[in-house]
């Protein structure tokens, strides 16, 4: 056994396994992901495994609740049944004996009465807090944990399933809660630790966590990601491995860009950069109590195990000043806040992003500008109508003067960002990206270089994104001499 991997009691310090809604989301992709953990819980033991809902899961629970808001009660029977049907046909499709699978079935149904339950609750209030859609929206890693633990009793590996509202403890802004990492961390030891000591494979919901108090919350749409991270950090885990559909993170979406390609290594910080511009291989907030430990992540196929995915730490990438990948980030809106009186004026800036601050909208990209003519940045494109009020509100005076001119917002927008490590350090990079586009006569409508020197963002209009992100991987990074 290699000692660089052993903890303080001579055993393998632990591997957590994440398993994205594919790589659990039918019969023969839950028998994969079960031929994985078994083999490494063999080959090393002491495996935890985070598992996500069964894919498309957790939207048709948030569209249940949707419906039962709006009354409408043969749409939210009509979701569950779905909801229903899939996992029943999923366990009826394991290879499971029949008093496993009874007893399966039997939990899976129990979960699907709550969902009737709080659908109905919904229906007659007209309505659903935040907190009431996370008790929703939970549920689908609940019922998936139960399907896995299965077949794995089935295959006769010692298993747990364990319900994270148990381990992760966060504050209560609800469906995107923050975790207190402390707190966590005594929790998952407690619990963790000792099934790892009698050679039993956890397998937690992700997503999901609790309130001090004990209230059900979630991490965030895709927050299986972090829950594994969390985990890695309270175990001191050796590395935490995410099992997904493709087979690492890739130069560029590949479901957007057909010759996108694997990259084999990645810094913490630009595999962060990426998922904060919209890569959704993975949650944004996974990178931070893995960096912080340095523990590694790897990014890996469930359904083409053998190849070796991407390996993202703390170590530099193998080509320094290499460009790695292109990102976009859809559905936002372009703000523009302009007046010749703004010249000189102090504190228009910080009143104009304090306006923002107050919807609680986040702002994804400031614009640099030489003059001091004009602010603009980007938000989400939800936010804005109340965002362009508050800042209206907010500049009433200087607006009435005429100091400022106007506050516009251009919706219909995305943002493009190339993303690498060193980036700045290599000569002519933006040069290349704004050319790449004038090919396709693309149009540039605003610029802001990442403050990480990892980054360049650029706004373009929607209907040419795509062929943007095309244009930029072809001439900057499949042709780019790196
Ligand atoms: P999981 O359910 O396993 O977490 P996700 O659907 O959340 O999987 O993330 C994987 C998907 O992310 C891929 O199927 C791919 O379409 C998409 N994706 C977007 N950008 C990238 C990228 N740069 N590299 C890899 N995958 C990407
Ligand atoms: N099931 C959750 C979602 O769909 C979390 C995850 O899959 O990571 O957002
Ligand atoms: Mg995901």
């Amino acid at each position: 056994m290699d000692k660089i991997n052993e903890n303080e009691l001579g055993r393998q310090k632990p591997l957590v396994m994440k398993f994205g809604g594919t790589s659990v989301g039918s019969a023969g992709a839950i028998v994969q992901t079960v031929g994985i953990i078994k083999k490494y819980q063999r080959e090393r033991g002491n495996v935890v495994v985070v598992a996500s809902a069964m894919s498309g899961v957790t939207n048709l629970l948030l569209d249940c609740a949707e419906k039962a808001t709006l009354n409408d009660q043969p749409g939210f029977i009509s979701c569950i049944t779905q909801i229903k049907e899939k996992h029943l046909t999923c366990l009826s499709e394991l290879p499971l004996s029949a008093h496993i699978r009874e007893n399966a079935e039997k939990l899976i149904q129990a979960y699907l009465e709550k969902l009737l339950n709080f659908c109905r609750s919904i229906q007659t209030l007209g309505e659903v807090t935040p907190r009431g859609m996370d008790a929703i929206s939970s549920l689908g890693e609940r019922m998936n944990a139960r399907q896995i633990t299965a077949l794995l009793m089935e295959q006769h590996i010692p298993n747990q399933p364990l319900d994270a509202d148990q381990l992760i403890i966060t504050d209560d802004i609800f469906q995107k809660a923050h975790p207190d990492l402390d707190l966590s961390c005594q929790k998952v030891r407690a619990l963790v630790t000792p099934l790892l000591n009698e050679n039993i494979v956890p397998v937690v919901t992700g997503f999901i966590s609790a309130t001090k108090e004990g209230v059900t919350t979630t991490l965030g749409r895709g927050g299986s990601d972090y829950t594994a991270a969390i985990l890695g950090n309270c175990l001191d885990a050796d590395e935490v491995w995410t099992w997904t559909d493709v087979d690492g993170v890739m130069t560029a979406d590949p479901s957007v860009v057909s010759n996108a390609k694997v990259i084999n290594n990645l810094t913490f910080d630009e595999v962060s950069e990426m998922a904060y511009f919209g890569a959704k291989v993975l949650h944004p907030k996974t990178i931070r109590p893995l960096s912080d430990k340095g523990i590694p992540l790897w990014v890996k196929n469930t359904f083409n195990p053998m190849s070796p995915g991407t390996c993202i730490s703390n170590q530099a990438s193998d080509k320094p000043g290499r460009i790695s990948c292109v990102t976009t980030i859809r559905d936002v809106s372009l703000v523009t806040v302009h007046g010749k009186g703004m010249l000189g004026v102090p504190g228009v800036a910080a009143r104009t992003f304090s306006a923002v601050a107050k919807q609680r909208a986040s702002v994804l990209m400031i614009s640099q500008s030489s003059s001091e003519q004009s602010i603009c940045f980007v938000i989400s494109s939800q936010d804005q109508t109340s965002v362009i009020r508050s800042i209206e509100q907010e500049l009433e005076f200087e607006l009435s003067r005429r100091d400022i001119d106007s506050v516009k917002a251009l919706s219909r927008v995305v943002i493009v960002t190339v993303i690498g490590a060193g980036m700045r350090k290599t000569p002519g990079v933006s040069a290349r990206i704004f050319s790449a586009l004038s090919l396709e006569d693309i149009n540039v409508l605003a610029i802001a270089q990442g403050s990480s020197d990892y980054s360049i963002s650029m706004v373009i209009a929607e209907e040419e994104a795509d062929e943007a992100v095309k244009q930029i991987h072809m001439e900057v990074i499949i042709n780019g001499k790196q």
